[in-house]
């Protein structure tokens, strides 16, 4: 695997996301991260999957960036922060979702939506630091022709309702 360099890669293993067990259940951890490290995250995904559902939204935002979002309604997201600064939050349309952008490298790994208080986020599958490609099940979707109330209530069905932000000083 071709390492730029740019962030620590000897801590673990290139495409070799963390299967553990805990209290008898099997999950995944995957690792994540915007090019330049600046906004980075840990997904549990329980139980140990398969296959990954990867999701290329045909939204304006998405067409132009190549994103392609997968989530997890049982998942727990730890989203780390390095420099707030340098993280935009793109809200457009509806604005009921906001998108993470790493002003650094330009990177999005993260997409969040507020509803009734609560965080919920999709990943950036195109972000991902260790999971295999096979594992990634590639679906297209159109969701140009929901109004708000259904975009969330599908958001608050299949996003990770359990988000975390930590932020720390470099
Ligand atoms: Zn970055």
């Amino acid at each position: 695997m071709f390492c730029t360099g740019h962030r620590p890669c000897v801590d673990r293993t290139p495409h070799q996301a963390l299967h553990k067990a805990t209290g008898g259940r099997a999950e995944l951890l995957i690792h994540g991260s915007c090019h330049c490290g600046n906004i980075s995250f840990e997904l549990d995904w329980e139980p140990d999957p398969t296959e990954i559902p990867a999701r290329a939204c045909d939204c304006s935002f998405c067409t132009k960036h190549g994103g392609v979002w997968t989530s997890n309604p049982q998942g727990e997201l730890k989203i780390r922060i390095k420099d707030r600064a340098l993280v935009s939050g793109y809200a457009f349309g509806t604005e009921t979702a906001r998108f993470h952008i790493c002003r650094q490298c330009g990177i999005v790994p993260v997409a969040t939506s507020e509803i009734a208080g609560r965080i919920y986020a999709a990943v950036n599958v195109n972000a991902f630091d260790d999971v295999p490609h096979a594992m990634l099940r590639r679906l297209s979707t159109s969701f140009g022709d929901e109004d708000a109330e259904s975009r969330l209530a599908r958001r608050k069905r299949n996003w990770a309702p359990n988000v975390q932000f930590v932020e720390h000083v470099v």
